[in-house]
């Protein structure tokens, strides 16, 4: 991706994003708690969707990665997802509401990945590409398990 394009996609992104990360410099030295990825067809109010419901669900999730299509494109944080969604959500969802993460959206679901082993954690995507599923850095490929689901 080049700059001009990563601009186009940062300005989708709008009001979601740190607008102090833009260079792909900064995007790489940029300090977050996890990644999020998803995909290029993803419309922009389903993203915003989906990444309150991320940081809903992860309280300790103050910043994150945006990956589009498996390139870091933007920092998303967690003022500006649940600001933005305050305002056009009108308070649609209960703050703390994990049912979102169960299927709250008719369209998709929020993807949980594991590699098996309870002490390495989990990755969340918002789709399923065999491209760029999530890798444990130490067991290799984390495989598919429905979000919410006990480990
Ligand atoms: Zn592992």
């Amino acid at each position: 991706m080049d700059d001009e394009a990563l601009r186009q996609v940062q300005r989708e992104l709008g009001g979601l994003i740190d607008p102090e990360i833009c260079g792909q410099g900064a995007l790489a030295a940029a300090q977050v708690d996890g990644e999020f990825g998803y995909d290029s067809d993803l419309e922009a109010d389903e993203l915003a969707e989906e990444l309150a419901a991320r940081f809903r669900a992860g309280p300790h999730l103050g910043r994150l990665m945006l990956v589009r299509d498996g390139v870091r494109v933007a920092v998303g944080t967690r003022e500006r997802v649940l600001g933005a969604e305050d305002i056009t959500a009108g308070g649609e969802f209960g703050a703390g509401d994990r049912a979102v993460l169960l299927g709250g959206s008719t369209r998709y679901r929020l993807l949980e990945f594991a590699c098996g082993h309870a002490s390495c954690g989990t990755e969340y995507r918002s789709f399923y590409d065999e491209r760029f599923l999530p890798r444990c850095p130490t067991h290799g490929a984390m495989e598919l398990r429905l979000a919410g689901a006990a480990p």
